[in-house]
């Protein structure tokens, strides 16, 4: 008898990556009654997500906030005992923008509007005349051609450019509206334009608001690793292996196996929410055409910057935000800042701001390759010019890489949903879920954890 034959183990379901995805999942398929175990590549839990505790810091390495966008995050928090949810203040509301040499707040009300230097008087004025613009036809278009031709081209180069440099650290020109924005796509396709749509989803506003769904910005009290720390604990580490490479030994409907470092564990289902580059060494016995068009996601490569600098050094305005986004048009070397310690308490040490600069993302991939001392050179210059303080002392915390942070839902994120089915027929048994599909923030990840591709059917 071989070992594996003697080390044999059953579970209902086996969730592959130990990620925001697979523990959400997990949680909630044990509510369910199901017997799950989650298997871990890496020696921790939490894949994107870790928060370290440095010296009176709070550093996030990974996502730093996310967004009340649904209910499933909503009631995640609500079920959870051991974390406790942190709104950002009200701060966070003010978004700054770079132009024109210095920081620029996002209007927020219809004077500020008028009178922003952000956006040209032609397209100010030609906004009264978006929602009688024709619907655009192409479903392929791009974000940039859809925000050109609904907002006009200043409102492209310094709203929409700068916040597809925050969200996706990507190029509009090669994101597509329908799959990167679908909401902003749907406002088009089902209301004729984006005010008309705002304004007619205003009911919809008002009941989300009564279920906890805002625009407010989360974090959770004492860094994101929190969240994590209190699915691990709900779901019980005598479920979750770490540091193994699942090898799949079987796949039948209703009958599979995975040998687990020399032990075999039998389930009637595999769930993988790795991200889609990890998908053909998991499943290596896939035909490869079927693959490729699955594993064809690209990924943004970023490199976040944690850095420290007083106060005092700067002028108040410039950090009493939730960050500032550099529009590419300004053709500096940065994506953007954003201001942790200014949304969320105890995040630093008093008088000091904790900052975390983005650099890299689709546009200069090959950052996250440059060296310490040449990301932390770069980071100096930049800050100085920002806060036009070129005596400023920033101290820098830490350099995070990441070569796969952000999947780029570009025009052929269509045919991947398809091949994704197709992959799924072929092996049934297997699901796959993650970032590859379903939306790439982490309240997109906890709803997909907890729709049908989570359930215990
Ligand atoms: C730098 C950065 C900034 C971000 N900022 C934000 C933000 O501001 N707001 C927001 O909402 N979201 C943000 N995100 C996105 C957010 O972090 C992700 O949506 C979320 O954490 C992804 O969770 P996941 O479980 O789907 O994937 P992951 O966290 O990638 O987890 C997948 C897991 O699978 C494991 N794995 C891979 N291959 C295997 C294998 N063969 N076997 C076993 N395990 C395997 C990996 O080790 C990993 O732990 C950011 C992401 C990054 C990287």
């Amino acid at each position: 008898m071989t070992s594996l034959q003697k080390n044999r183990k059953e579970r209902d379901i086996v969730i592959i990556g130990a990620g925001l995805t697979g523990l959400t999942m997990a949680y909630h398929l044990q509510k369910q009654g199901k017997n799950v175990l989650v298997v871990e590549k890496s020696s921790r839990p939490g894949g994107a997500i870790r928060t370290l505790d440095e010296s009176g810091y709070t550093i996030e390495t990974g996502p730093n906030t996310g967004s009340l966008a649904n209910e499933e995050i909503v009631n995640l928090f609500n079920s959870l005992s051991g974390c406790k949810l942190e709104v950002a203040n009200k701060e966070a509301h003010r978004r700054l923008i770079w132009k024109n040499g210095r920081l620029q707040a996002l209007p927020s009300g219809i004077f500020s509007g008028l009178v922003t230097p952000l956006f040209s008087w032609k397209d100010k004025f030609g906004i009264l005349l978006e929602p009688f613009r024709k619907k655009g036809s192409d479903p392929d278009e791009s974000v940039a051609d859809f925000a050109k031709r609904r907002l006009g081209r200043s409102f492209y180069e310094y709203a929409v450019d700068p916040f597809i440099s925050g969200i996706y650290a990507g190029n509009p020109e090669e994101l597509s509206i329908r799959y990167a924005l679908p909401k902003l796509y749907a406002l088009e396709v089902n209301y004729g334009g984006l005010i008309r749509g705002s304004i007619a989803k205003l009911k919809d506003l008002k009941v989300e608001r009564k279920k906890g769904v805002t625009k407010d910005v989360f974090s959770t009290e004492g860094g994101l690793n929190r969240l994590i720390d209190a699915l691990v604990s709900e779901i019980g580490m005598e479920n979750i292996v770490l540091d193994v490479n699942p090898e799949i030994l079987e796949v039948e409907k209703g009958k599979c196996s995975l040998n687990l470092n020399e032990i075999r564990v039998d389930c009637s289902r595999i769930i993988s929410t790795v991200g889609a580059h990890s998908l053909p060494e998991l499943f290596p016995f896939a035909p490869e055409n079927l693959m490729s068009g699955i594993n064809n996601l690209r990924y943004a490569p970023v490199i976040q910057v944690a850095v420290s600098i007083h106060t005092s050094e700067v002028d108040r305005d410039d950090l009493r935000a939730f960050g500032a986004l550099i529009p590419s048009k300004e053709n500096r070397r940065i994506l953007g800042i954003l201001y942790p310690s200014v949304c969320f308490k105890n995040r630093s040490p008093q008088g000091k701001a904790l900052l975390s600069v983005f650099m890299g993302g689709m546009r200069h991939p090959e950052m996250v390759h440059w060296s310490d001392n040449r990301v932390k050179e770069l980071v100096r210059e930049e800050l100085k010019i920002i806060y036009r303080r070129p005596e400023l002392n920033a101290q820098i915390l830490g350099i995070f890489r990441h070569s796969h942070a952000i999947p780029q839902y570009e025009k052929n994120t269509g045919a991947r949903m398809e091949a994704i089915a197709e992959f799924e027929k072929l092996y049934p048994g297997i699901v796959i879920a993650g970032n590859a599909i379903d939306g790439i923030g982490m309240a997109h990840r906890v709803k997909q954890a907890i729709s049908e591709k989570g359930s215990s059917t």
